[in-house]
């Protein structure tokens, strides 16, 4: 493999040149590993690139998933109308700007109007979401349509608090702020009534450290 990656940058004319689109993922990373100045034949990093392959594809598996088709297993018919609050969902992304993760929690609720979702696949919904290259506002939209699609309730609301390595590694951040976005349809966002009660139930046991 390494002599294959060798091949990238020196090119014979006699030979097909090996274009980026031949090369293998491991070869790409091999390549990136010298460009940053490694040398990826040394001890600790001779596997690097085999493990960051997979690494990358666990963290981006959710572009395998389809969100609409694991909630349409999920669906159940009930009388139920109060407040659904799943709260405290650990929610581990990647920034699509930096590739760097962004992490933190994930807070949804929803009043059904004749169905709910079973409650396990609200974190597997923002864990399909979460694992692609994301900005937090495109996934916080993409959780509260999604399930807004899906069972059609009188509201939904997702509010996600989260901290970005790509700001706090590079010192853009002054202090350890998380960033919050919200995403409130239906009630949640014409009624102010349920939006603060939803927040404020989100509050109630925030700042519990963890
Ligand atoms: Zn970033």
């Amino acid at each position: 493999m390494g002599e294959k990656g060798r091949q990238v940058t020196s090119v014979k004319k006699t030979e097909a040149p090996v274009t980026l689109k031949q090369a293998e993922m491991q070869e790409l990373l091999e390549e990136l590993l010298v460009r940053l100045g490694e040398d990826p034949e040394r001890d600790g990093l001779v596997r690097t690139p085999e493990r960051m392959e997979r690494a990358l594809q666990y963290l981006t598996r959710g572009y395998q998933q389809d969100a609409e088709k694991i909630l349409k297993d999920a669906l159940f018919d009930v009388s139920y109308d109060e407040m659904v609050i799943v709260k405290d969902i650990e929610m581990f992304s990647l920034c699509e700007h930096h590739m760097l993760p962004f992490f933190g929690k994930v807070h949804v609720a929803y009043i059904p109007n004749g169905k709910v979702i079973g409650l396990s696949k609200i974190p597997r919904l923002v864990d399909i979401f979460a694992r692609r290259l994301q900005v937090q506002e495109r996934l916080t939209t993409q959780i509260a349509e999604t399930i807004q699609r899906a069972i059609e309730p009188q509201g939904v609301g997702v509010v996600i608090e989260a901290r970005h390595l790509c700001m706090m590694m590079r010192g853009v951040e002054k202090q350890h702020s998380a960033a919050v976005t919200s995403s409130m349809l239906g009630v949640f966002r014409d009624c102010q009534e349920t939006r603060e009660e939803f927040l404020s139930l989100i509050r109630a046991r925030a700042g519990n450290g963890s």
